[in-house]
């Protein structure tokens, strides 16, 4: 078993003062598979004075050279992709071959893509007599989750380093080996001292360090809505700038002339990737009452494909959740959504059969569900499935947007230009129209309680950019 006891500040790896250690919980076997320090209060005021003292320079450096950076670091972590993916397949419980394809594919990709659009990047504009410059808003403190780890620490760093700022990052306590990758990445790299730091710990006492201290100028947090108030609120003592990418309870809207099974299977795979552990996981199925039954047996015969095993077998499709506590709390919405008068089509609450070890949820899918109901505005985090009817479009739009969050969503219709107008109408970041692929430079983020701020490409970057005019004699 691997423990690791320092964090990574102003260059060097620096032993962590607490003795205390957060353990790292393998989601197949329940057993310790690491152990991390629980950083403190102390040692975020010296990762943030690194930043502080480091920014000047790291913002001077030349576009050219900071590109040269990240793509360095792009290249080392490519290589190193198959053991990222492994950790996170043993720290998550995502399926190895999907986590090859994302959890350890994604974050190369992003970096990569920061050191071709930061070249790109116009940092200066005419406007009249003025001049529009675009300067790194600072120190940076980034706080992050466990579901696509690596993937959503890589979505802040990247775009941060390449506008100038300087890092001090906190990542999910649940998840955090991946991020050790980075940090010997960024290490090897010889990234100049202080650019980038890492303190591991627990969320109110790290996490709420960064939020609230005076010399950081930017938070930019990846979590539960719930959190992301907490962070706001502490963040707003100092007027700091703060991005939120939050939870989701997506839609996914099937107009009467789309393609079926291509909607239901689209849907469904996105319910049930990593587990139903993925914020814009499409957990609202709505269909025409017209073509319910059709589609509630479409959806049950597509979610029993999905058989929970152990993630790291090659033809596996579910793996388990991340945690005990996670289990129990889908559990526990499995068990309202009964109670409430839901039809549970498929699977419930009890665990899998023959999986006597790992925290796994059986694939569920519920027909019926009302609009109001807890099981369909509350984000669950599982691979659970509501389906809900609507009577027309105006309907179905409207339960789409019934909710508190504005994350994601689908449209389906063999009619393009209906899908587009019914997409647009959703009041949400980033809407799939026909099972539209991921893009990595669209802009990412959330309507509603489900954030502001957005990330991935130019967007991602602009993110971290002030905006300075200098007035101009003529
Ligand atoms: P979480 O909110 O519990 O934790 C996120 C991070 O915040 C962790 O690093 C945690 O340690 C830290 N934290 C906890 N309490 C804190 C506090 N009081 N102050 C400061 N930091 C604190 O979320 P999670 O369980 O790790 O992740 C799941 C959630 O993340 C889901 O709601 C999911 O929808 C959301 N998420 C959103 C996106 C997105 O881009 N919108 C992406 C992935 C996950």
């Amino acid at each position: 078993m691997k423990e690791l006891r320092s964090h990574y500040i102003d260059g060097q790896w620096v032993p962590s003062r607490s003795s205390q250690l957060i353990d790292v919980i393998n989601a197949t076997t329940e057993e310790v598979m690491a152990r991390v320090p629980a950083g403190t209060p102390e040692e975020v005021d010296r990762a943030v004075a690194a930043a502080r003292a480091a920014f000047g320079a790291w913002a001077a450096t030349p576009v050219a050279r900071r590109a040269e950076f990240l793509q360095k670091i792009a290249d080392a972590l490519a290589a190193r992709s198959d053991e990222v993916a492994r950790i996170i397949t043993a720290e998550v419980g995502m399926p190895l071959k999907l986590s090859q394809r994302i959890q350890a594919a994604h974050p190369p990709q992003v970096m990569a893509s920061y050191a071709k659009l930061v070249r790109e990047f116009q940092f200066e504009e005419r406007l009249d007599n003025s001049l529009v410059v675009y300067e790194p808003v600072g120190v940076v403190g980034a706080i992050t989750p466990w579901n696509y780890p690596l993937h959503q620490v890589v979505a802040k760093v990247a775009p941060a380093l390449a506008a100038g700022c300087t890092v001090v990052l906190k990542p999910s306590e649940m998840a955090p080996l991946s991020v050790y990758v980075l940090a010997e990445v960024v290490h090897a790299a010889g990234l100049p001292h202080g650019a980038f730091n890492l303190v591991c710990g627990t969320g109110p006492v790290v996490g709420e360090a960064i939020a609230r201290h005076p010399d950081v100028d930017m938070v930019s947090f990846t979590g539960s809505t719930r959190v992301g108030k907490r962070v706001s609120e502490l963040a707003a003592q100092t007027v700091k700038r703060v991005a939120l990418e939050l939870g989701g309870k997506s839609p996914s809207i099937v107009l009467e002339d789309a393609d079926l099974p291509r909607a239901i299977k689209g849907t469904i795979s996105s319910c049930f990737l990593n587990s139903g552990q993925t914020c814009t996981a499409l957990t609202r199925l709505l269909v025409p009452e017209s073509r319910y039954e059709e589609a509630a047996q479409l959806a049950v015969d597509t979610a029993k494909t999905f058989d929970p095993g152990y993630p790291m077998k090659e033809d596996t499709r579910l793996g388990p959740l991340i945690s005990d506590t996670q289990r129990e709390r889908v559990r526990g919405f499995i068990r309202k959504g009964v109670a409430e008068g839901a039809e549970l089509l498929l699977g419930g609450a009890e665990p899998p059969p023959g999986l006597r070890r790992g925290y796994f949820v059986q694939p569920t899918v519920f027909g019926r569900v009302k609009p109001g109901m807890t099981i369909e505005q509350e984000e669950i985090f599982g691979p659970v499935l509501s389906i809900l009817t609507y009577k027309d479009e105006e309907d179905a739009v409207r339960i789409a947007n019934g909710t508190l969050y504005g994350l994601a969503g689908a449209v389906w219709s063999k009619d393009e230009a209906r899908a587009q107008r019914v997409a647009r109408r959703i009041r949400a970041g980033r809407v799939q129209v026909n099972g539209g692929a991921y893009n990595l430079l669209a802009p990412f983020g959330g309507y509603k309680q489900s954030g502001h701020g957005r990330e991935f490409g130019r967007f991602g970057l602009e993110e971290f950019l002030e905006v300075k005019s200098l007035q101009l004699a003529e």
